[in-house]
């Protein structure tokens, strides 16, 4: 491209142009992306870099509105280094020893290892390492008939206590317990200690007049989906843990479904000591273990996020109802299957607009349904990948914008330092916690945030709560 012809495209803020060039105006000091949506500079104050170490090489400083090192670092090579490795450790997790192993492995620094895993997996490697032990020694529990012992020497565990002590903390049962739910209708969970479960039940009794959903006193009844097929499943709440009865389906996904719901995989208690290191403990008062309940499925999650952008709470609560009555059939109880992506990927846009979707949204909705359906946007995949790889691949989706997608890296797919930006739930509660005389704007929040980084998504359900009246 010759220097017109990229000044043409930066005039017209072409994001196809991204990564192709970045340019730097020479007025301000600053570096963009051909996408950036900042003032025009004039053509003789512009220079052109392939890069942006070029860019940086030439003194200039990375633009805060379109972020262009963001991009860079995902255009980077990288990326993909640090995704096979990631792979390699969920696949075989015991051919890595150790951190230091895996930091051979990766031919990068510590440092740098580190740093790689907190922006793309938002995590240590050694919780990643940790994590994937415990998933392929979850996956030989069910398939294999080795002992206990033995599972636990095989993916990479030095002591039978230490497999013990991690499997029960970020699975609420012992890895006996586990295998057992091969043929169980009940299990229970247990919760860590100091489990703020009021926050649990207004979580889950969001929507008094669900009708997936139903919190009646202590349990919690509700029809999901374990494996394609509606089931109900019913929890009783109790304040150490949660009992879990289930009429049909497999064990071992309501297992998951249930650790997703109560987020017991989450690190809250290094979020609370962060919040208290930094001077805001009264963001974390009274619950300190707040976790981020997970949808019961990433395509629930899905719809949610595109029902409820642009609109309040309860108008998204009663476009979800007339959505799932127009689609999906009772169960039993009067609770119904949450819809699936076929049911909705065959609806015509008019279809949905009686029910009072704005045109706009009821495409959004079909469209991102019949990706999914028709196997285009592959939801399972998502939770696997770094967070930029399925960042971008959710913000490639018509209709996902910045809000829906971050919403859905944290609420479904379990990413913790994610801000969904633009949400007024988040800019109200850090115009609250930092006593400002504004709602700041999207610059602001994101700088705001910024110090609650590697847990954000934890900070963001904290900052939900900071104005509303204590559950
Ligand atoms: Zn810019």
């Amino acid at each position: 491209m010759t220097s017109a012809q990229m000044y043409a495209r930066l005039l017209a803020s072409d994001a196809s142009c991204n990564g192709r060039f970045f340019f730097g105006v020479q007025t301000t000091g600053i570096y963009c992306l051909p996408s950036c949506r900042a003032r025009k500079p004039r053509r003789e104050n512009v220079r052109f870099f392939p890069t942006v170490e070029a860019a940086r090489a030439a003194g200039l400083r990375a633009c805060r509105k379109c972020h262009p090192d963001d991009f860079a670092r995902g255009a980077d090579p990288v990326l993909e280094q640090i995704e096979t490795l990631a792979a390699e450790v969920r696949t075989t997790p015991s051919a890595f020893a150790d951190v230091p192993a895996l930091v051979r492995r990766s031919g990068f620094g510590a440092t740098r290892l580190f740093e790689f895993f907190r922006q793309h997996f938002h995590t240590t490697p050694a919780e990643y390492l940790l994590r994937a032990r415990l998933e392929a020694a979850k996956f030989q529990l069910l398939q294999s008939d080795a002992t206990v012992a033995e599972i636990a020497y095989t993916v990479g565990f030095e002591t039978l206590s230490a497999f013990h002590e991690n499997f029960r903390r970020l699975n609420g049962l012992t890895p006996a317990s586990y295998r057992a739910l091969r043929n169980a209708r009940a299990f229970t969970v247990a919760l860590p200690e100091n489990y703020p479960l009021p926050y649990l039940k207004r979580a889950l009794s969001r929507d008094p007049q669900s009708l997936t959903e139903r919190l009646t006193g202590d349990t919690y009844h509700a029809c999901v989906r374990l494996d394609g097929a509606p089931a109900r499943i019913a929890v009783e709440l109790r304040p150490d843990e949660l009992r879990v009865m289930l009429p049909a389906g497999s064990a071992t996904t309501a297992h998951a479904l249930i650790v997703g719901l109560a987020g017991l995989t989450q690190d809250a208690p290094a979020f609370a000591r962060l919040a208290k290191r930094l001077g805001f403990a009264r963001l974390v008062a009274g619950r300190e273990n707040l976790r981020i309940s997970q949808t019961p499925s990433v395509f629930d999650g899905l719809v949610w996020a595109v029902i409820g952008q642009q609109i309040n709470f309860a108008f998204a609560c009663v476009l979800k109802r007339r959505l799932t009555e127009l689609v999906s059939t009772e169960f039993a109880d009067g609770l119904y299957a949450p819809p699936t992506p076929d049911a909705i990927a065959r609806l015509d846009p008019a279809q949905l607009l009686p029910l009072q979707f704005s045109r706009q949204k009821a495409d959004y909705l079909i469209n991102v349904s019949r990706l999914v359906a028709s196997g285009q946007l592959d939801l399972a995949a998502l939770p696997s990948q770094s967070a930029l790889r399925a960042e971008r691949t959710l913000l490639a989706v018509r209709g996902l914008g910045p809000w829906s997608v971050n919403y859905l890296l944290m609420r479904s797919l379990g990413f913790l330092d994610c801000v969904p930006l633009g949400d007024t739930g988040v800019t109200s509660g850090l115009q609250t916690l930092f006593r400002l005389d504004h709602r700041p704007e999207r610059d602001e929040t994101v700088q705001l945030m910024r110090a609650f980084s590697p847990y954000r998504s934890l900070a963001t359900t904290h900052l939900w709560q900071l104005d509303r009246p204590l559950p």
